[in-house]
């Protein structure tokens, strides 16, 4: 016979048992999907870095970590100033305050573009933006795919997935100044394929297309009526001597989603301010729109506050400070550009803007590392210095570098990376 304390200690024990073993809790679907393709290979990396140097991260596309590049005046006082007034605390309208949508649609108004504030959804950053368009135009039950770069911004495919539509990559041609392969594009298009995403200028290529090039794109999303999402959140972030061009401005009868925000101009990412204009020049988009404003009621809209401070921030912010900043990154990328001609085994691709600098690690001159992943990896141990490796972005053989660090960290950098190349490149 069990005395009346151990039968108990077994029945708790018991119980403890069915918490730990029977009651799992199982993620949807969509949360299993969900993946950062980035985290994920360098999550995977063994980065130790050299006791004997400080580490530079050329791997964050986040130009504020270094503390060197700092929003405008005129942006930190719109939002204090909108935070004394009281006026921004409750709900928007889920697709954003009247006013912070017109003042979008007047900061997008140029060479001969009039955006309507009705056009202009405000998001939670242009990730946000980019989900909404995805999921608006994107469908698991229909089998449904859409076509992304390669190279390209990982988040396309992490949107898709998680919901279940597929991704098919089209070609970008480091020959062709990381130009679109139209052919190639086209070849990727069927008839479940429910959009074409562009980036353009590009993560992680840095390069800006031409308006002929964007025009051919959209020839073909036309020839084939695809709509298009159109992920320009560099948007004037090009070097002297070249010029943005929106797909908007094209008059190609394409409906086009366009993503933008203020993450990356206005040097502010953590502010979560992201927008969606609907451009619709021959009305494809009457549905989608009426969607839109419905997937907007998921999230309810993005902060308030940022919302409030939007036209100050847009109109008040001084062409100066666009000019500063462009001249700090192209001055960057000159440097970069320079400094790492001088290491062996490197090809690195002048940026035509964005904050970024493709390289390409010329692999067989490396026998000893099997993929740009060792590569990134010894160059840490050694040097470190991390950079991002093309597969984060869907491609081998290369690596991208940011260019918002400050200069002096950037040419040491590329300094560190010139010696370690120049150690193991083989003949
Ligand atoms: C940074 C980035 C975004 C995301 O912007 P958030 O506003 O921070 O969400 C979108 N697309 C590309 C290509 C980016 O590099």
């Amino acid at each position: 016979m069990l005395d009346h304390k151990l039968q108990e200690k077994i029945n708790n024990l018991t119980v403890v048992e069915a918490k730990s073993e029977i009651w799992k809790v199982e993620p949807s679907t969509t949360a299993k999907n969900c993946k950062n393709f980035i985290r994920d290979i360098v999550d995977n990396l063994d980065l130790k870095p050299n006791p004997e140097k400080p580490v530079i991260a050329l791997s964050l596309g986040d130009p504020t970590v270094y503390g060197n590049l700092k929003p405008s005046d005129e942006t930190i006082k719109a939002v204090i100033s909108i935070i004394e007034e009281g006026c921004c605390n409750g709900y928007a309208p889920s697709v954003g305050y009247e006013n912070a949508r017109a003042a979008v649609a007047e900061y997008l108004s140029y060479d001969g573009v009039d955006v309507n504030p009705r056009d202009v959804i405000l998001c939670s950053g242009c990730s946000s933006s980019l989900e909404h368009c995805i999921t608006v135009l994107a469908d698991d039950t229909k089998n449904n795919n859409i076509l992304i770069p390669r190279p390209g911004f990982p988040i396309y495919r992490t949107l898709a997935e998680s919901i279940g539509v597929s991704v098919r990559y089209y070609n970008l041609l480091p020959e062709n100044n990381w130009e679109v392969d139209l052919q190639h594009l086209e070849s990727q298009i069927d008839q479940n394929t429910a959009a074409i995403v562009i980036n353009n200028p590009s993560n992680p290529c840095g390069s800006v297309f031409s308006e002929e090039h964007l025009q051919d794109i959209l020839e073909i999303a036309y020839r084939r009526r695809k709509p298009v999402i159109a992920d320009e959140i560099y948007e004037q972030l090009v070097f002297p001597g070249e010029k943005f061009v929106s797909t908007a401005s094209l008059n190609s009868h394409v409906p086009i989603l366009i993503c933008g925000g203020l993450a990356k101009r206005f040097l502010v990412p953590g502010w979560r301010l992201g927008w969606i204009v609907i451009h619709d020049e021959v009305g494809a988009f009457e549905y989608i729109r009426k969607a839109l404003l419905c997937l907007s009621q998921r999230t309810i809209g993005s902060n308030t506050l940022i919302q409030g401070a939007l036209p100050g921030i847009l109109r008040n912010t001084p062409q100066s400070f666009h000019d500063e900043l462009i001249r700090t990154l192209s001055g960057n990328a000159q440097l970069a550009f320079e400094g790492l001609q001088t290491a062996k085994g490197l090809i690195p691709f002048m940026p035509q803007g964005t904050m970024y600098m493709i390289v390409e690690i010329q692999m067989r001159k490396f026998p000893m590392f099997q993929s740009g992943l060792e590569f990134a990896q010894k160059m840490m141990e050694e040097e470190s210095v991390f950079c991002l490796p093309g597969e984060c972005f869907g491609i081998s053989g290369f690596m991208r570098i940011v260019l918002t660090i400050p200069e002096d960290l950037l040419q040491e950098a590329c300094l560190r990376i010139a010696e370690f190349c120049n150690r193991y490149y083989t003949n």
